[in-house]
């Protein structure tokens, strides 16, 4: 199988591959140039993914990948990290290793981890966070003088999942679904941010990140309000009925524009159903 990629200019030290991912399971992978090595931003899936995205990105920059960064453990983020082995450091949070599937080895790999923060400066500066939310040890890369968020999947642009957030697997063993207060937190923590840029785990570029974040912070805390309401109202998670709001309409909106509208009813409950379960599991009293 023949993929396709094209990694494009985002900022002067930023690039974006938003194409591989529309044909395949893999993610968005992106790209940070420091000056002397560039880091690469998700490896992609599978392993031919990885490798073909290492070859773009060297002739891209032309530099040595120093890291690859990962944003977290889902394998359609890591699949093919192994393409990266012999040239890079594997960056990630040490939550995020911790969340890793069992079967990973790390002997044959050079790890460097971080708890919260990590900053790495050359010809400009990257911040790493840790912020969890839609698994744990998720983490972004933020490039402050370039205004650039690569979030992974704390969002889904809506040309991928419909738009909807994606929490259904928090921490693989036990399985546990996403935490909204920690995306709240997370959300919380971009609006501070100076950005131009989100890049998400899947999807486009968004291009208007404040307007968007607002939105986030807005569906969010409207189905927190709407669950803690309904958990006071006795109702037990199945009786619960996800409201007609925010990204939840604009879902219905896209589906209704689709040829399958029966498929994507059907990938919609499924959605919807992880998005209660979060929001029903963290919030219901114990
Ligand atoms: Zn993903």
């Amino acid at each position: 199988m023949i993929f396709m990629f094209n990694l494009e200019r985002l900022t002067k030290h930023t690039a974006v591959d938003t194409t591989i991912q529309m044909t395949t399971r893999s993610c968005v992978v992106g790209a940070i140039s420091l000056g002397k090595y560039s880091i690469a931003v998700d490896s992609g899936n599978p392993l031919e993914i990885g490798q073909g995205f290492r070859k773009q990105l060297e002739d891209y920059f032309k530099l040595p990948i120093k890291y690859l960064f990962l944003t977290h453990a889902h394998s359609d983020h890591r699949g093919g990290m192994i393409a990266f082995r012999d040239s890079s450091t594997l960056l990630i949070s040490q939550k995020c290793k911790e969340n890793m599937p069992k079967s990973t080895s790390f002997s044959k790999w050079t790890v460097e981890t971080f708890d919260d923060k990590l900053v790495l400066e050359e010809d400009i500066m990257v911040e790493f966070h840790q912020v969890a939310g839609h698994s744990l040890g998720s983490s972004v890369a933020y490039v402050p003088e370039e205004r650039v968020l690569f979030a992974g999947d704390l969002f889904f642009e809506e040309t991928i999942n419909l738009g909807l957030p994606f929490l259904g697997i928090y921490q693989f063993s036990p399985r546990k679904t996403g935490n909204p207060e920690e995306c709240l937190g997370a959300f919380k923590k971009f609006k501070s941010m100076k950005l131009d840029f989100i890049v998400p785990g899947h999807g486009e570029v968004i291009k208007n990140p404040q307007e968007y974040l607002d939105g986030q912070i807005e569906f969010f805390n409207s189905l927190k309000s709407f669950i803690i309401s309904e958990i006071k109202d006795g109702k037990s998670m199945e009786d619960i009925e996800l409201p007609r709001i925010g990204q939840i309409e604009r879902a219905y909106q896209i589906i209704e524009a689709k040829s399958q509208k029966y498929k994507a009813l059907k990938f919609m409950d499924t959605m919807l159903n992880w998005i209660k379960k979060s929001f029903y599991e963290f919030y219901k009293e114990d």
